[in-house]
């Protein structure tokens, strides 16, 4: 296997990530503060999560956890022909995500369980996909389960076009199929996960704890996107709908992690994408 999928084994719980878009560069939209210039002193960072210029590596990928009993997908990326985005390349996209998910042993119909951390364009997208002209789910045998705080939140925000046209196409059709569960931020899904409250990115975001035969892994989802927020958790996000709660949350979180032996798994970490929470001075950093 290649960077496009790499696993983790959290005691019984294997960990897939199934890569949909890596980038280098022109992240500065959504890490203002992260310039060439501040992130190239954090070395730590380099190579895996920023080239020796200071440009940050950033991906979009899905992460697949199956269990003895369950096979989830945490989160589902941005999805192939959906139109409308505010990001111009994450239109009209045609990626192989479907069948690199396939040769990675889950089938989209082997899926029984996706969950969203919280409902940004670049988490749902392959909630639905395209077949004749209309969108319909494409995980058609899988509970989706949806924040009950997130969705009420984001449902109510109809100024806001580009959540209305995201929850059309990626949220709805899943909705009107039935296969939606709004859950509560502490929802268990079976024995081994979890969900995780880690608010301030957005109202009702969460993040996905893995526990099993005393191993520990934590999927981030969105309270961190990148790994230069462990070095600099003041850096917020301007995806951040409350950025105060998001910074506190990432130093609570942070501090929690440091020095246990659990594996931090990141939504959008590049690369490498998993490692362990040191402290480092004032903050902290990733050992990969
Ligand atoms: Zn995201």
């Amino acid at each position: 296997m290649g960077e496009r999928s790499m696993q983790w084994q959290i005691g019984d719980v294997r960990i897939t990530k199934i890569v949909e878009l890596e980038t280098t560069g022109g992240s500065r939209f959504i890490l203002p503060q992260a310039t060439h210039e501040t992130v190239r002193p954090i070395s730590w960072l380099i190579p895996h999560f920023a080239d020796e210029n200071g440009r940050l590596k950033m991906s979009i990928h899905a992460l697949i956890v199956e269990t003895p009993g369950r096979r989830i997908i945490v989160d589902t990326c941005l999805g192939n022909d959906k139109e409308n985005r505010r990001i111009p390349n994450w239109n009209k996209l045609q990626t192989s995500f479907l069948s690199d998910l396939a040769a990675a042993g889950y089938a989209r119909d082997t899926i029984d369980t996706v969950v969203c951390t919280h409902l940004h364009v670049d988490h749902v997208g392959w909630n639905t996909m395209m077949i004749d002209g209309r969108w319909v789910p494409t995980f058609p045998n899988a509970r989706y389960l949806m924040g009950r705080v997130e969705y009420a939140h984001w449902t109510s925000q109809l100024e806001r076009e580009d959540m209305v046209t995201v929850l059309a196409d990626s949220v709805a059709p899943v909705r009107d199929a039935g296969l939606v569960d709004l859950v509560e931020t502490d929802h268990r899904i079976c024995e081994e996960v979890s969900l995780v409250p880690t608010v301030g990115h957005t109202r009702g975001h969460v993040s996905v704890q893995i526990i099993s035969q005393g191993e520990e892994a934590l999927i981030t989802g969105d309270f961190m996107h990148h790994p230069c927020q462990i070095a600099r958790p003041d850096w917020s996000s301007t995806a951040d709908s409350h950025p105060v709660l998001a910074r506190q949350t990432r130093e609570q979180i942070l501090t929690r992690l440091a020095g246990t032996p659990t594996l931090v798994i990141g939504t959008h970490f590049a690369g490498r994408t998993a490692g362990h929470v040191m402290r480092d001075g004032e903050a902290f950093r990733l050992a990969v």
